[in-house]
């Protein structure tokens, strides 16, 4: 069974413990899918040394920072013809998706334009070009890219070990965390949704600003006793937020990126109280307030 595969398991538990999302968030399940049917083939993982790779982050330099990776664009086609049905059945207008899928085909729209660069998903330029909403152009980011960009770092993945990387941003794909892990052992690892990898992160910190002001960072929790484990992490200096499950209290729980797309009531806690988060959900995505 491939990575893929089990995570399309996975959601179909997670829809069977929560059965009234099922219809909501049906379209994320056309994206695993995708996932599951989509072939690393055409991918050469990059083989970087765990010396080559730590020479990186001890300048702090997430490794896509120094080299640009080779996924042949027609790889992709699937991945992208996946991720703007997703958006059109979250209500983008049809219209932008037909100018995105045009400049796609042209070759106008690239592989290196949804990468991550500085904090965001995708450039300015083609965000610009495209007219999509930052949320529209970071989901289709994620939903194309991760299974190509899991497949090109396969191998320097076991490279993050403990204390290779202490920042915010991803190791490997530079975007940032898209949900949190409260380990076994009490400590913080945050997931990318970008590239697959996960990496052990300060919990006195906000992953988004740095700011380390206890004051500042509030936890939000769900009232309902079902939800016990589950909360909102955010910060009120930048007023950023990263969802986290307590894996001592949630020993079932999913992959981080199951559990992430499958808690869309706790982004809904967070926007209601203000806070925004880097990487989209279906719930920016659908414009619900
Ligand atoms: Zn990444
Ligand atoms: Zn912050």
């Amino acid at each position: 069974m491939n990575d893929y595969t089990r995570l399309l398991e996975e959601w179909g538990d997670l829809l069977e413990r929560r059965p009234t999302f099922r219809g909501p968030l049906a379209p994320y399940g056309d994206i695993l899918e995708a996932w599951a049917r989509w072939s690393a083939d055409a991918i050469v993982p990059l083989a970087w040394s765990r010396d080559e790779c730590r020479a990186r982050w001890q300048r702090g330099l997430p490794l896509l920072a120094e080299m640009s990776p080779a996924i042949p664009t027609r790889t992709m086609e699937d991945l992208v013809g996946a991720a703007l049905d997703f958006l059109a059945a979250v209500g983008t207008d049809p219209e932008l998706l037909g100018g995105v899928a045009a400049a796609w085909d042209r070759g106008d729209l690239a592989p290196a334009g949804l990468l991550p660069c500085k904090g965001r998903l995708g450039s300015v330029s083609v965000q610009e070009t495209l007219k999509l909403s930052q949320e529209g152009l970071g989901f289709l980011a994620v939903a194309s890219l991760r299974p190509p960009l899991d497949a090109y770092f396969a191998q320097c993945r076991p490279h993050v070990a403990d204390g290779a990387w202490n920042l915010s941003v991803c190791p490997l794909c530079g975007a940032p965390p898209g949900f949190a892990d409260l380990t076994e052992d009490g400590r913080c690892r945050l997931a990318c949704h970008v590239c697959a990898s996960a990496w052990i992160f300060s919990r006195m910190c906000c992953p988004f600003c740095g700011n380390r002001r206890a004051n500042d960072l509030v936890r939000l929790a769900p009232e309902d006793p079902a939800e016990e484990g589950y909360a909102v992490e955010a910060c009120k200096q930048c007023s950023g937020y990263v969802k986290a499950v307590d894996r001592r209290l949630r020993w079932n729980a999913g992959s981080a990126l199951i559990e992430d797309w499958g808690s869309p009531h706790l982004d809904l806690i967070a926007r209601r109280s203000g806070y925004w988060r880097p990487i989209p959900s279906i719930v920016e995505l659908a414009g619900a307030a």
